[in-house]
């Protein structure tokens, strides 16, 4: 019987300012969890996190995924990737990054929307949820309009932190605002990324979930990527079968990693 390869494309070391791992320790833990393949994606947020822009941090994360890459041959491939937050807040910044490093592996994410906070730190009892969440999507459609980048990270990323009660139990409402950001996804073939830290959260299911990751099929998607968002080597490699198990529920037949930007499609079993 065929062993399913197993690729987590989404993970931070100590080189993220919300994570104290070791990069040597979270690719032990990759290994140790049967992870083929990993990608390193460091938080670079173009408005949050860093006051002395993006340069230290990342270039060390890079290097030392570069040596990384050497030290686990044979054992473990290693892309060298990047989660870039909020891309379209400091545009110039971006595209001087994106050109200044050759990244295998860029994720978009959106972590919070423009002059306001991460969607993490809100009371949701003070905040119009909806129109909150209607600004979210907007943003989303512009970022992926712009499309530097290779796979959208947790799209509906919002609904990981908003207290469940606070919004209709489905995403029907703005079903127009998801179609538009998932056709637009397919038409520049941008990956969906399955997250799976859902699983290890309240909220108890991928993000985005099944019904999100089928219409993005249905719509044409092609490309998803799975990641773990691992912060601490014990949820490296986490869930990733159950994401998988999602992407093969929606109709994908494979899944899909890359290297110096280039996608490769990996069967799923
Ligand atoms: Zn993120
Ligand atoms: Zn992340």
């Amino acid at each position: 019987m065929c062993k399913q390869y197993l690729t987590d494309f989404h993970m931070h070391t100590e080189y993220s300012p919300d994570s104290d791992s070791s990069m040597l320790n979270m690719c032990n833990a990759a290994v140790k969890s049967g992870m083929i393949e990993i990608a390193i994606t460091d938080h670079v947020e173009m408005t949050g996190f860093y006051s002395d822009g993006f340069d230290k941090a990342i270039a060390l994360s890079f290097e030392q995924a570069g040596e990384m890459q050497k030290l686990f041959e044979g054992r473990l491939k290693i892309a060298r990737g990047i989660e870039l937050g909020e891309p379209l807040h400091n545009l110039e910044e971006t595209e001087l990054l994106l050109d200044s490093y050759e990244f295998d592996f860029v994720l978009g994410a959106l972590h919070n929307l423009k002059n306001e906070q991460d969607f993490y730190y809100y009371d949701y009892s003070d905040v119009d949820v909806p129109e909150m969440i209607n600004k979210y999507f907007t943003e989303l459609l512009e970022m992926v309009e712009w499309g530097r980048f290779h796979s959208l990270a947790h799209f509906t990323y919002p609904f990981r932190y908003i207290p469940k009660n606070l919004y209709p139990a489905d995403y029907r409402i703005w079903r127009d605002k998801i179609d538009d950001v998932l056709l637009a996804l397919a038409e520049k073939d941008i990956a969906l990324e399955i997250n799976t830290s859902g699983l290890r959260k309240d909220i108890g299911k991928t993000i985005p979930d099944l019904p999100i990751v089928h219409r993005f099929r249905e719509l044409g998607g092609e490309r998803i990527t799975v990641g773990s968002d691992a912060h601490t080597q014990k949820h490296v490699g986490r869930n990733i079968e159950d994401g998988l198990l999602v992407a093969k529920q929606a109709g994908f037949e494979y899944v899909t990693v890359f290297h110096k930007g280039n996608p490769e499609m990996i069967k799923i079993i």
